[in-house]
């Protein structure tokens, strides 16, 4: 097999991986969208680097924009197979997926607006809320630790990875050339112990492990400190500095 990168390396969004396998089968693993990239932001989510009509299986981690906001995109240039997720996932992407697409229907409307007075030409949306409306058919709901033959050469199976509801490790077992290895990728790894979410499960071994490294270079301090962080903060602000509290929710 070969593995190449088009997204979430040297940075972290854009996740997506290719999977090209000896008998020709190319497995995508994620189809993220970039984001936050500055200017070069819509350039990037332009081009793939593949042929999307050559993919022959999706296997999505999570529900993350960033993770899987292309699949309308992929699927419109001509993917025509199934997207295997865990049933949470299939049900949040559906949501983000629709909501993403209003939203730059809405932007390139505004951009359009004043391009138009201006003689240009028009922006296009990278895909429509009845695009993504159309990758929902190709939706495959796998629940976690229920192994799955995908075909005869790839078995699939999904750990609960603790990221946000539903996220997992993909966990593929491929036959090529009759032999067998093992491939996993975590998508974004949750945390141990957090009190909303399950904490990353074990997986067996693997020959080829992807694995999300965002906070891999430092230590994050323990969970408990939070609380206690987040009282000290209430009270200088609201006790001592007679001050407002305002917590941002961080959405999916
Ligand atoms: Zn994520």
């Amino acid at each position: 097999m070969k593995i190449s990168f088009h997204g979430a390396a040297r940075t972290v969004t854009g996740s997506k991986h290719l999977v090209t396998l000896n008998n020709g089968k190319k497995l995508l693993l994620d189809c993220g969208m970039f984001q936050g990239m500055g200017k070069e932001t819509p350039e990037l989510n332009q081009h793939f680097g593949f042929n999307p009509s050559e993919i022959t299986h999706v296997f999505l981690s999570h529900a993350h924009v960033d993770h899987c906001g292309l699949l309308p995109k992929l699927v419109k240039e001509g993917y025509n197979g199934k997207i295997y997720a865990t049933p949470a996932t299939i049900d949040v992407a559906k949501i983000l997926l629709l909501d993403s697409a209003y939203i730059q229907e809405q932007d390139v409307a505004f951009l359009n607006k004043k391009r138009k007075e201006e003689g240009r030409t028009l922006l296009k949306p990278l895909y429509t809320q009845e695009d993504a409306e159309k990758t929902f058919d190709h939706f495959v709901p796998v629940h976690y630790r229920q192994a799955l033959q995908v075909d005869k050469d790839i078995r699939l199976e999904l750990f609960d990875c603790g990221h946000i509801i539903g996220s997992a490790t993909v966990y593929l077992t491929i036959t090529e050339d009759g032999k067998t290895s093992t491939l996993a990728f975590s998508g974004d790894v949750g945390r141990y112990g957090d009190p909303i979410l399950h904490s990353p499960q074990t997986f067996p071994q693997v020959d080829y492990l992807i694995i999300e490294s965002t906070y891999g270079d430092r230590l994050h301090p323990p969970l408990e400190s939070y609380a206690g962080d987040l009282e000290k903060n209430i009270h200088e602000t609201c006790i001592e500095k007679k001050g407002k509290l305002i917590i941002p929710a961080f959405s999916v």
